[in-house]
């Protein structure tokens, strides 16, 4: 490219981090609903030395209870006292930090829908006569997102034009941009000098 020809680009930044916790999906054992939700809600049971805690996610349809397997027979004196704390007051933000964690719906069989559980922060910047955006895209939260939703909800267009937008290279990025992602990425969007307004 020549020197002359230099882009003109501009670097914003889009943070995702969760609303809410999941909605948990598994088939209930006693009616025929596959969605529980968790609202925080602890048991703990001290058995001698060792201590089991569970995450509480009760049926949207019957309300049948289901225990999601935080901790198994842990010796007592290795919990830091201000988590059992934690456990004990129901705390929601260390429901939904533990539920970051892939492992913890791959022990208990079920797994986690973040679909509406989230939401975009986005760097407010003018970028009018930029013709190529790149943007960072950091997970506040480790949490699993359709990358074509997250690029429609970011850029404000459908799912479609984001798919077409991809098929014409103009978004483009190292990640690929189907399939879903969690962790930190960056993309680059090139837009056409027909729709900036210059000749
Ligand atoms: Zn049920």
């Amino acid at each position: 490219m020549a020197n002359n020809e230099i882009e003109r680009r501009v670097a914003l930044q889009w943070r995702v981090r969760a609303t809410s916790l999941p909605v948990i999906r598994r088939r209930c054992l006693r009616c025929t609903s596959a969605t529980y939700y968790a609202d925080g809600t602890f048991r703990v049971n001290a058995n001698g030395k060792l201590l089991d805690v569970w995450l509480l996610a009760r049926c949207v349809e019957c309300g049948k209870t289901l225990n999601l397997t935080v901790l198994e027979r842990v010796p007592v004196r290795v919990i830091d006292p201000s988590i059992l704390t934690r456990f004990h007051d129901n705390d929601l933000e260390l429901a939904a930090k533990l539920l970051e964690d892939p492992a913890l719906p791959r022990r208990n069989g079920v797994t986690l829908d973040w679909d509406d559980a989230w939401a975009l922060q986005k760097t407010m910047v003018e970028v009018s006569d930029a013709e190529v955006v790149d943007t960072s895209v950091h997970f506040v939260q480790r949490i699993p997102i359709r990358l074509t939703t997250l690029l429609s909800v970011g850029l404000d267009v459908s799912r479609s034009e984001v798919r077409r937008l991809i098929a014409d290279g103009d978004l483009s990025s190292t990640q690929r941009l189907t399939g879903k992602a969690f962790g930190d990425f960056s993309f680059a969007f090139r837009r056409h000098a027909e729709n900036q307004g210059s000749d």
